[in-house]
């Protein structure tokens, strides 16, 4: 029976627009197909073992959180959280724990919050928030045979900009994205997905939950052949609905 460790990482602090459905879809996208599936949250103080998780997840959360986990961050467990990203583990960062696997986020008074420099990105404050309705064009799916649209809520007052050695998850089609001005959403750094696009994600996205699982299984398992398909009918009208809203 294969099994998946998930870490939800500072779920106390970055929880913002529900982005705890993200672990929730995980869980039970996993079990569906009888996966085993243990969940730890780990917060200020406690330690985050790099060869323990298969995937971690990390949520959105104000300013005002991303201040008090830095110094945390930047703790023992950054040592550990490099080491399980450079090991190709799984993560999925959503809009603040996004910020925070970059360089900084430079407030508009131009205060540099330290971040892990785990991925080539940093952040900048912008004079106004990026909100509302995401959908994006992702390569990735496409490439492994799923519908290659994206749809989630964005809400952001940082600009986030890639450097060389990272790549974009997805190409705008409604929203701001990273930044509002290069048209690309997200990151992608070996299996290290993340998204400004809160919803939450995965839930209103399921072949993207299916992709994280599944590259989790591969590299904890080698030889895992694939997950079974399941019956996506209700998440697809969903998301069908949002995307011709949105495309209109
Ligand atoms: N505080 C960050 C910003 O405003 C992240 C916000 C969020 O996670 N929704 O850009």
């Amino acid at each position: 029976m294969y099994e998946l460790n998930i870490c939800h990482l500072y779920p106390d602090l970055l929880n913002l627009y529900g982005d705890r459905g993200n672990v929730i879809a995980l869980k039970k996208r996993a079990e569906w197909r009888n996966i085993k599936v243990s969940i730890d949250a780990v917060t200020i103080g406690d330690a985050y073992d790099s060869e323990k998780y298969d995937i971690t997840v990390l949520g959105g959360g104000q300013t005002y959180e991303q201040k008090i986990i830095s110094p945390d961050l930047l703790s023992e467990k950054a040592s550990e959280i490099k080491s399980a990203i450079e090991g190709n583990k799984v993560f999925l960062c959503i809009c603040g724990g996004f910020q925070m696997l970059g360089r900084y986020y430079r407030t508009r008074e131009g205060e540099e919050i330290e971040f892990l420099g785990a991925l080539d990105l940093w952040t900048v404050e912008g004079e106004t928030r990026i909100i509302g309705n995401i959908l994006f064009e992702c390569d990735i799916l496409a490439a492994e045979g799923y519908d290659s649209k994206i749809v989630g809520f964005e809400n952001h007052q940082g600009r986030t900009y890639l450097g060389p050695d990272v790549k974009p998850l997805g190409r705008i089609l409604t929203g701001g994205g990273n930044n509002g001005e290069d048209g690309l959403e997200g990151a992608v750094y070996k299996n290290v997905f993340c998204s400004y696009a809160h919803g939450s994600l995965l839930p209103k996205n399921p072949a993207l939950a299916d992709l994280l699982l599944s590259r989790a299984l591969k590299q904890k398992y080698g030889d895992f052949a694939g997950l079974p398909r399941l019956d996506d009918t209700f998440e697809n009208m969903a998301r069908e609905s949002m995307i011709s809203r949105l495309l209109k």
